[in-house]
């Protein structure tokens, strides 16, 4: 039986719940008084039922879905403006003891080198992500209570927080490691990590069983029940994900906005972002074996429906989406990009060979970091290295209220600003600097409060003198 506040994942996620959804949908998908409705609720950025945003996603009208991604910008605009926040994702270890069908890195696969960073190389390797200029990262662990235990994903964390080179640092370490005990999530917070990631891959249980045949991770329950004891050990901020491709996105598309609903039902918040990865070819792995690969099409559709239906959760987007495909769904709702990616362990003091097959997957964008940024503000973006909802204590519903209250443009525009020409001081090249500066300028106009903006135009001065980490 379905029931959101219910603690148990076969009830939050109800199987039969999400098969009435998709008949209602399915039923309501050329209704286009009901789609126009629903739309117009959704304007109101108060957000959408999973049944109605299930009802856009099905809508087959043309119109219609102009609308959506009308609204979607519109919304993506309002709540986030044209800021877009960077981060690199940083393997740690490849070890895994899980059968996911999916991943180069599962148990049996005997063509991947398995390897595991010491601390040492831990250092290496994020000296090499501040020399780029990375400041947030996402750490990615296999599963393997022997190889990679808690306390090695907690060392780390230290370690990681401790490298202090030239005027880098890592401000924001978040952790996508497998689903683990409320005592472990209890550490991970201590050691004050950012967001604690964990991709539910497919919310179908029968087909998740099918997929993670071996290993802990054949637990459905454990598995998608994880987010509920990573809130009761502490942890606020959450990042939800399937991996499209796996099953049937409609499906999908309905659990994972059950699963938000269920968050905000028990612990009063919902997820800090949604993830939105689709399956890549990889050591061991073709891609073209999965049944529900979706179009380019299809995936903006889903970006802009989540956009409308959460409109306070930021959207994840990683270099698994070539650049094309990224700038085609960055107006629709994404608010987070990696770049400059590796995904090999070790990959970024020494990056892999061509003809190596150890990443995690196929890197699509394989772009600079500084490439990237230059991209981003030749399209009119801010790109952001923002860390500082964290760091002042402004996570799970406090960051809520700070969105809430309409004040991310004097809080979030100025961080973006500030931590943008940290960048350009340090790290960027004298093109991307050029028309970095040129749109500090212009964009310190567009905050809105006169004492902030006065401030922040301090501070901007201030990290030309040298100077660092300032923050709203
Ligand atoms: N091992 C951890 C777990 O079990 O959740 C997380 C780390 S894993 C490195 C991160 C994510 O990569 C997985 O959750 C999965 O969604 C994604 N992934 C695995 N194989 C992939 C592939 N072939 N293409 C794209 N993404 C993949």
């Amino acid at each position: 039986m379905y029931n959101v506040k219910s603690m148990k994942a076969e009830e939050f996620i109800s199987h039969h719940e999400i098969i009435e959804t998709l008949k209602y949908a399915e039923e309501n998908k050329n209704n286009i008084e009901l789609a126009k409705s629903i739309l117009k609720k959704a304007e109101q950025c108060k957000g959408l039922s999973h049944r109605e945003a299930s009802v856009l996603l099905a809508c087959e009208d043309k119109d219609i879905i102009n609308e959506i991604y009308t609204l979607a910008n519109k919304i993506k605009k309002e709540l986030y403006g044209n800021r877009i926040v960077m981060f690199a994702p940083l393997y740690l270890s490849n070890y895994c003891v899980n059968g996911c069908v999916y991943c180069p890195y599962h148990a049996k696969n005997k063509q991947i080198p398995r390897k595991k960073l010491t601390q040492q190389e831990v250092e290496r390797e994020v000296i090499a992500l501040q020399d780029m200029g990375h400041k947030r990262l996402a750490i990615e662990a296999g599963e393997d209570p022997v190889n990679n235990p808690i306390e090695y994903i907690l060392e780390c964390v230290k370690t990681i927080y401790s490298v202090k080179h030239k005027n880098g640092a890592i401000r924001r370490v978040n952790v996508n490691i497998a689903a683990t005990t409320v005592e472990n999530y209890r550490k991970l917070k201590e050691a004050e990590i950012g967001t604690y990631i964990l991709f539910q891959e497919t919310y179908h249980k029968e087909s998740y069983e099918k997929l993670h045949p071996t290993g802990p991770k054949h637990d459905y329950a454990y598995h998608t029940e994880a987010m509920d004891r990573a809130m009761e050990g502490g942890i606020d901020d959450v990042g939800l994900g399937v991996l499209f491709g796996l099953e049937m996105y409609k499906y999908e598309f309905a659990g994972l906005l059950m699963h938000a609903e269920h968050l905000e039902a028990v612990h009063g918040v919902g997820p800090h972002t949604i993830s939105v990865p689709r399956i890549k070819r990889a050591s061991d792995i073709d891609p073209d074996v999965f049944d529900n690969g979706i179009d380019d099409d299809i995936f903006a559709k889903i970006i802009a429906c989540i956009r409308i239906a959460v409109p306070y959760t930021g959207m994840i987007i990683s270099t698994r989406e070539s650049k094309e495909c990224r700038e085609k769904v960055l107006p629709l709702g994404i608010s987070q990009i990696s770049g400059g990616s590796r995904t090999s362990v070790g990959g970024y003091y020494e990056p892999e060979a061509e003809d190596d097959n150890s990443e995690q997957f196929d890197v699509s964008d394989k772009r600079t970091l500084d490439e990237v940024v230059r991209w981003l503000m030749q399209l009119g973006y801010i790109p952001s290295f923002c860390t500082a909802c964290y760091r002042l204590g402004r996570t799970g519903d406090r960051f809520m209220q700070l969105c809430k209250a309409g004040q991310i443009q004097n809080c979030c525009h100025p961080n973006a600003l500030i931590t943008l020409k940290e960048f350009l001081e340090d790290y960027a090249s004298p093109a991307t600097k050029e028309i970095g500066d040129k749109l500090i300028d212009v964009e310190l106009k567009n905050v809105p409060n006169e004492k902030v903006r006065k401030i922040a135009e301090q501070n901007l001065s201030d990290i030309k003198s040298g100077l660092r980490d300032f923050r709203f």
